[in-house]
C-alpha cells in the first residue's frame, strides 16, 4: 500500500490524497459504505459502484461467525467471493465483542474476550491473535488491529486499561504475518481524555503502522465530545500516512473530520436511516419523509440540487406514500440518496482541497 499526500489545506489542515492497494486507488476524503454481512444491505453492487464509491467495510465478526471465514477464503476471499473487486477494509470484530461486554455476556482479559454469540449460543473466544487469522482468510485490503473500546461513558480507570491493552494488542497484531496485499492500520484509544489519546497515540505511532484510526468514538459520546476529540487529536496523527475516523457519518461529522485532517470515515447510517424513512436534507440535517407537507409534495424532490437518480425521478409525496405502505423499493430509493450525499460531499471536498478553496466551499455548503 502506498500513501501519497497530494494537497493539505493550509488553513484548516484538510487533505487530498491518494491510496494505491492491489484492488484499486482510493481517492480521499473517502466515505466507505459498510457491507457488514458482505453486501451493503439492500443494495447491489452495481448501484455501489454507479454511486461512486471506492471502498466497503466488512464485519469481521459477522463474517466470522457466518458463514465463517474458511468458506469465504476458500472462495478467493471477499473480493471473489462477494464480486466486489474493488477495495475492501475490515473491522477487527472488537466493537461487537466489547458489545457482548457491556450487555454482561463477556469476560474480558489480557488474552481478548470470551463470549457466546446471539445465534447458536456457541462460545467463541477473539483477541488478536484470532482477529489477525480471520482477517487475514478474509483477505481485505486494509485490516484493522484488535482493540479495547471501552463505552463512551465509561470511568478514567476502565479507558486507562483500554489503552494498555490496545498498546499490547496491537504489538501482537503485528507479529503476525498478513498476506501480501494486506496493511494493517491501527486504532488510539483514550475516549474522552486528551492525556490518554495522547499516551495511546504516541505508544502506536512508534509501531509505525501503514494507517491510524481513531476508534472509541460515536459509542454514545454526545456530538460535541466527539467533534473535541476529533478536532485535538487528528493533528498528532503521522501526517504521511492515512487517517481514519471509524464509524461517523453525517455529513456533520465528515465536515468536522474532514476539516481536521481525516482522509477515511465509515458508517451504517445511510442503509440504517432509510429503515427509519430517513434521509439527509439540504444542510444535512436528519428529517423523516414522513412530514405532513410531503403527503401532497408533488413538484418537490427531497433535495432540490442533488444530483441522485432518486431526487432526479421521483417526488416527496410518492416516496412518503411508498414508505408509509412499507413498499420494500422506498428502503433501496432512501439508501441511494444518503448514500450520494456522503460520497458526494467526500468527492466535492477533495475536490476543494485540491484546488484552494476548501474553506469557502464549506462557508458555503452551510452544512450544520
Ligand atoms: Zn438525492
Amino acid at each position: 500500500m502506498k500513501f501519497t499526500l497530494q494537497k493539505t489545506c493550509a488553513i484548516t489542515g484538510a487533505r487530498a490524497g491518494l491510496l494505491e492497494t492491489k484492488h484499486g486507488i482510493i481517492e480521499t476524503p473517502v466515505f466507505m459504505p459498510v457491507a457488514t454481512k458482505g453486501s451493503v444491505r439492500g443494495i447491489p453492487w452495481q448501484t455501489i459502484h454507479d454511486l461512486g464509491a471506492q471502498i466497503v467495510l466488512g464485519n469481521t465478526y459477522h463474517l466470522h461467525i457466518r458463514p465463517g471465514e474458511e468458506i469465504i477464503e476458500k472462495a478467493g476471499g471477499l473480493h471473489a467471493w462477494s464480486k466486489w473487486p474493488k477495495p475492501y477494509l475490515t473491522d477487527s470484530g472488537g466493537f461487537q465483542v466489547f458489545s457482548f461486554a457491556r450487555r454482561g455476556k463477556a469476560k474480558i482479559d489480557d488474552s481478548g474476550v470470551t463470549f457466546k454469540d446471539d445465534l447458536a449460543g456457541n462460545t467463541h473466544h477473539i483477541g488478536p491473535k484470532e482477529s489477525m487469522q480471520i482477517q487475514r482468510a478474509l483477505g481485505a485490503d486494509i485490516v484493522m488491529a484488535f482493540d479495547h473500546c471501552p463505552p463512551g461513558n465509561a470511568e478514567k480507570a476502565e479507558v486507562e486499561i483500554a489503552v494498555k491493552r490496545t498498546q499490547a494488542w496491537a504489538e501482537q497484531c503485528l507479529e503476525i504475518s498478513l498476506k501480501p496485499h494486506q496493511d494493517l492500520f491501527l486504532i488510539v484509544q483514550g475516549g474522552r481524555h486528551e492525556d490518554l489519546r495522547q499516551e495511546s497515540l504516541e505508544g502506536l505511532i512508534s509501531l509505525n503502522a501503514s494507517g491510524y484510526a481513531l476508534g472509541g468514538v460515536s459509542v454514545g459520546e454526545s456530538r460535541e465530545e466527539v467533534d473535541k476529540v476529533v478536532q485535538s487529536m487528528s493533528k498528532y496523527l503521522p501526517a504521511d500516512k492515512p487517517r481514519y475516523l471509524m464509524g461517523v457519518g453525517t455529513p456533520h461529522d465528515l465536515k468536522v473530520a474532514v476539516s481536521s485532517g481525516i482522509d477515511m470515515f465509515d458508517c451504517v447510517l445511510p442503509t440504517r436511516l432509510s429503515r427509519h424513512g430517513s434521509y439527509f436534507a439540504e444542510n444535512g440535517k436528519v428529517k423523516s419523509i414522513t412530514q405532513k407537507a410531503f403527503t401532497e409534495d408533488l413538484e418537490t424532490p427531497l433535495v432540490s440540487d442533488c444530483a441522485c437518480s432518486t431526487c432526479q425521478t421521483f417526488s416527496r409525496a410518492y416516496l412518503k406514500h411508498l414508505f408509509l405502505r412499507s413498499e420494500l423499493t422506498v428502503y433501496y430509493y432512501l439508501s441511494v440518496h444518503n448514500l450520494h450525499t456522503l460520497i458526494n460531499f467526500s468527492k466535492q471536498m477533495r475536490q476543494a482541497i485540491l484546488e484552494d478553496r476548501f474553506v469557502q466551499f464549506i462557508a458555503e455548503k452551510n452544512i450544520i
